[in-house]
């Protein structure tokens, strides 16, 4: 990424494209206002590179470097609809900044964002990309997600938006009292996103929607 943010993608990536973008995910059954709201404010095409920017309304996943993906648009309005369940949006931990995509749309849903990214690269590209962007109610680590944050733990909300293969405990630990997890458990290509609610002492899980997320990985990239 050369230019300015700003200064990038006008014409395929206009106001109108990503309008259409969100018509076609309420389409799909995403109906949450505030969701599609993030949706549309948000411009993903500079989440991208530049040779990719044309393809960045299309609903569907792209690579950004480092073998990892940003997520398809419908999975990231699922995943954050599925979130806002929790009783309160003050704290929201999210497992995997990837290009900071996500965190972007959590960041205008909730008042704070705890974001985890082990690949540094990938950390400090998104923490460069969105102090541009002037997204400033968040807080990037680059670290093992596995752990967590605990010393700032209890979460209103956790999104891990890479797939371990069973949940874990340490992120369940972290989920505060009627707030949620929501991520994607399985192997590779083939996982079922699992919502895990916590009433009280008590921990729910609901079984969402079958996805596709890159693997998630022990320790630091
Ligand atoms: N949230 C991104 C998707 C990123 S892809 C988006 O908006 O599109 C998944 C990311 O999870 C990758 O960047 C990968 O490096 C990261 N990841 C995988 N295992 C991890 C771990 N244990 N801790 C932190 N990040 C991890």
């Amino acid at each position: 990424m050369t230019n300015k943010p700003q200064s990038r993608g006008i014409g395929m990536t206009s106001q109108r494209t990503r309008d259409r973008l969100v018509e076609r995910l309420r389409a799909h059954g995403i109906t949450d206002t505030d969701v599609l709201e993030a949706i549309r404010s948000v411009p993903r095409h500079l989440f991208v590179d530049e040779a990719l920017a044309s393809r960045a309304y299309e609903d569907t996943a792209l690579p950004i470097g480092n073998n990892q993906t940003i997520s398809q648009p419908y999975v990231v309005g699922r995943m954050s609809a599925a979130l806002l369940q929790s009783s309160r949006r003050d704290k929201v931990l999210e497992i995997g900044t990837g290009c900071g995509y996500q965190t972007a749309i959590l960041a205008r849903l909730f008042k704070r964002v705890y974001s985890v990214e082990r690949i540094r690269s990938l950390y400090e590209q998104s923490a460069k990309l969105l102090r541009e962007l002037q997204v400033t109610n968040i807080s990037l680590r680059c670290a093992d997600g596995y752990q967590g944050l605990p010393h700032l733990a209890p979460f209103d909300a956790i999104i891990v938006t890479a797939a371990p293969p069973e949940l874990p405990p340490a992120l369940v630990e972290q989920i505060a009292p009627g707030g949620c997890m929501v991520v994607p458990v399985g192997k590779i290509h083939s996982q079922k996103l699992i919502r895990v609610t916590r009433d009280g002492n008590r921990l729910t899980e609901e079984h969402l929607d079958p996805v596709s997320f890159v693997p998630m990985l022990p320790g630091r990239g």
